[in-house]
């Protein structure tokens, strides 16, 4: 499939900017993962203001096939959550992107070769993120979560909001379970997991608004917050401690 017919489709919003960044994209050959599936997956929705953006690992086979993300079991069970909250989760209001856009040999998510994912991340997520400025990341799973916010242990961590100050805006960090864990769990019977997963996705669409605009630092015009940023984070490296 050409790249154009995929960004036609994948994206019913895109800016300029984006364009060029998929096209680019699609034309990485930086690390060896492209080389046992020869397909990046773009990533699926608003290329342009996103407010929410959803983060998974990396693509599976039916991503591949399609070249979309999230279209596989995986796929329909993060879908079929976001349609119970079809009012907030739109099209339009949402961008579905992984850590990495290409499928590793296996399925198996590059966990030991940190090197490689610090990479792919600074190359495409990370622009991602900070190009499209989404006011909320959901991360989906233990790669997702340590990807973006340095975390393990997502049982840890999941279902509680966590200001982010290390990209160009600022923004809200959600963190909950993979829906392929979700999907395990309710193989297994771990009902409870469930509950979790879909309460998470349940806070994202019933207080968002009450996170985002409630919080003064949201507001702040992207050069207010270069120098926000900057102060918050000398203050977390100890520099401003008198
Ligand atoms: N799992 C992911 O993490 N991403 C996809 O796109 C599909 C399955």
């Amino acid at each position: 499939m050409k790249i154009e017919e995929i960004i036609s489709r994948n994206f019913p919003i895109i800016s300029p900017e984006y364009r060029k960044f998929a096209v680019s994209k699609d034309k990485c050959r930086a690390c060896s993962l492209y080389g046992d599936y020869c397909q990046i997956v773009q990533s699926e929705g608003n290329a342009h203001s996103p407010t929410f953006m959803f983060i998974g690992e990396c693509p599976g086979k039916d991503e591949v096939e399609q070249v979309r993300p999230f279209v596989g079991l995986a796929g329909q069970r993060l879908r079929s959550e976001l349609r119970k909250h079809k009012k907030t989760f739109r099209r339009d209001s949402v961008l579905i992107s992984n850590v990495l856009p290409c499928r590793p040999k296996d399925n198996k998510f590059p966990n030991n070769d940190i090197r490689l994912v610090k990479n792919c991340t600074q190359k495409w997520l990370f622009k991602e993120i900070n190009m499209l400025k989404p006011k909320i990341l959901i991360t989906l799973g233990n790669p997702a979560l340590r990807a973006l916010t340095g975390h393990a242990g997502i049982s840890s961590y999941r279902g509680n909001w966590e200001f982010m100050h290390s990209f160009d805006h600022p923004l809200w960090v959600m963190s909950t379970f993979h829906p392929s864990y979700v999907i395990r769990s309710e193989r297994s019977k771990k009902q409870h997991i469930v509950d979790q997963f879909e309460s998470d996705i349940a806070k994202v669409a019933n207080t968002w608004e009450d996170i985002v605009y409630k919080d003064d630092r949201m507001s702040l015009s992207e050069n207010d917050w270069k120098t926000a940023g900057a102060y918050n984070k000398a203050l977390e490296m100890g520099l401003l401690n008198d």
